[in-house]
């Protein structure tokens, strides 16, 4: 994908349905088109006034496990994985209706999102795709945890994570990196599934949280592997992480160009690069979206000195 291509949207409206691993309760989603440099945006259906919730980092609140974005009063829950798969997708304007306050879960992958989007198509839009190049290194993070882009080599969005749990040797170590296509995604990392270990399933559910949630659902690790499931990827974890990268990475409403590296990083720390980036990657073509153009305005300047 090159940076001077125009912006995409759906070709026609497609939709996905699932139980909210929150809720508990029927989710449906309807992905529709939407105008050029108007971005990606929730609206939720459910609601009076059919609030709108522009995806850009501005609107992301902090919750443990998820990523979640608000706006005004409205909110909705565990957006990375629809977001990773329009990333990859290519798409850069789409209206995702869902009349819950969260995505559905599906089977902790972002498999049937990909699928629909297929099955949708894309048709091209006259203005060129906004786009953030890496041109120096950046990092957030520290030791024990930390992302890291650079700048792309042949103009690639590449994207690599690596997992390390130290005390925990049934995952312990992964890594696994992909140049982000449409093609790649499809194959080799959309259908990789949410993990938890046994004890961090145990621990939502005396918060009162995912109780509808079981180990069919997603990969939940105790000592010996996946309780009840099979890995379809030996390195499943790594490649999950990578697709929650994306998904995070996605919260900066555009394109991206660059070689995304993220250790042991969490939602919180993704979305901090995508602060970091709005401020210090270089623009080249296309009309960002209102959302974004207020995120990257509405930043304290202190944010830029922590280089
Ligand atoms: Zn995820």
């Amino acid at each position: 994908m090159s940076s001077r291509d125009p912006q995409r949207t759906l070709a026609r409206p497609v939709s996905v349905t699932g139980r909210g691993y929150w809720s508990g309760l029927e989710v449906e989603v309807a992905l529709h088109p939407a105008p050029a440099s108007s971005g990606i945006c929730f609206v939720r259906t459910d609601l009076a006034e059919r609030h709108r919730i522009p995806v850009c980092v501005g609107n992301r609140i902090e919750v443990p496990l998820r990523t979640v974005l608000a706006s005004g009063t409205a909110s909705v829950e565990m957006v990375e994985h629809v977001l990773a798969a329009l990333a990859a997708a290519g798409i850069d304007n789409c209206e995702i209706r869902v009349n819950r306050a969260e995505l559905p879960g599906l089977d902790g992958s972002a498999g049937p999102f990909a699928r629909a989007l297929e099955q949708a198509g894309s048709v091209l839009q006259s203005l060129p795709a906004p786009t953030l190049v890496v041109r120096q290194t950046i990092r957030v993070g520290d030791e024990r945890s930390w992302v890291q882009a650079e700048p792309s080599l042949a103009g690639e969005y590449r994207c690599e994570f690596r997992v390390d749990y130290a005390d925990d040797p049934v995952i312990g170590q992964q890594r696994y990196a992909l140049d982000v296509t449409p093609a790649n995604f499809a194959r080799e990392l959309a259908d990789a599934r949410t993990f938890l270990l046994a004890r961090e399933a145990q621990w939502l559910r005396d918060q009162g949280l995912g109780r509808h949630v079981g180990h069919e659902d997603l990969l939940i690790f105790d000592e010996r592997g996946p309780i009840g499931n099979a890995l379809r990827f030996p390195d499943e974890c790594a490649r999950h992480k990578t697709l929650d990268l994306i998904g995070d990475l996605a919260l900066a409403g555009c394109r991206l160009v660059g070689r995304f590296t993220a250790y042991r990083s969490g939602h919180r720390l993704n979305a901090e690069m995508v602060r970091r980036l709005l401020h210090e990657a270089e623009w080249r073509e296309g009309e960002l979206s209102e959302a974004s153009r207020n995120a990257s305005e509405g930043l304290p300047k202190a944010v830029r000195k922590t280089a």
